[in-house]
């Protein structure tokens, strides 16, 4: 858990270092490169199928045959992207979503159905939003950790005090876990405080 959340906490920090830039020539030309608005915003993700994951998810959820583990680690786009929709939860799903369509289609008949995120655990900087949250749910993520809540858009107990996968009617539920930000000294960690913050009314 630890490693986890190191190196999602390191990977934001040095998205923040390098500032970001604008990838397409033609977004660089049409809106003025290097305003505020095309910085990176320090929020990052990664996931992997770790031995530490708590048994609270489904465990009907869990293939028979596990694939190979991999990992994955990703961070906010929209800024410098321009595409509202770049957040660094949703481009990590895409990006496990782009290496498992090369996967050859499993032919064992005994398999249970594994969906994107069956039996990993993700570590983000941020509380996902709602929109985040749900295709977390949707991929079936086993457990998120987290370490700076957002009181106003998170959907794992900011916003949505139950949680969104705490709702009646949904149809996975995954373990949530928030690492206390006074802790990640810890780990080794320092500095992060106003380092990573967002403003508090971004969906993240
Ligand atoms: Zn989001």
């Amino acid at each position: 858990m630890k490693d986890g959340l190191c190196r999602v906490v390191r990977i934001a920090q040095r998205v923040k270092a390098q500032g970001g830039e604008v990838r397409s020539p033609f977004l660089r030309s049409f809106r003025g490169y290097g305003t505020h608005q095309d910085r990176q915003l320090p929020i990052a993700a990664f996931v992997t199928r770790s031995q530490w994951s708590s048994t609270s998810s489904d465990s009907d959820d869990v293939p028979k045959i596990l694939p190979p583990p991999q990992n994955w680690s990703d961070h906010d786009t929209r800024n410098t992207l321009h595409h509202p929709l770049r957040h660094a939860c949703m481009n990590i799903i895409r990006q496990v979503a782009g290496t498992q369509a090369d996967l050859p289609t499993p032919s064992a008949p005994t398999l249970t159905p594994s969906y994107l995120l069956t039996s990993y655990t993700l570590f983000l900087t941020h509380e996902p939003c709602i929109m985040c949250t749900m295709a977390l749910l949707h991929s079936r993520v086993k457990d998120v950790f987290y370490v700076f809540p957002m009181p106003q858009t998170g959907g794992c107990g900011g916003l949505v005090k139950e949680s969104v996968p705490g709702l009646r009617g949904v149809n996975h539920r995954f373990g949530i876990f928030r690492w206390k930000e006074e802790l990640l000294a810890e780990l080794g960690v320092q500095g992060t405080g106003t380092e990573l913050s967002v403003d508090p009314t971004l969906d993240v």
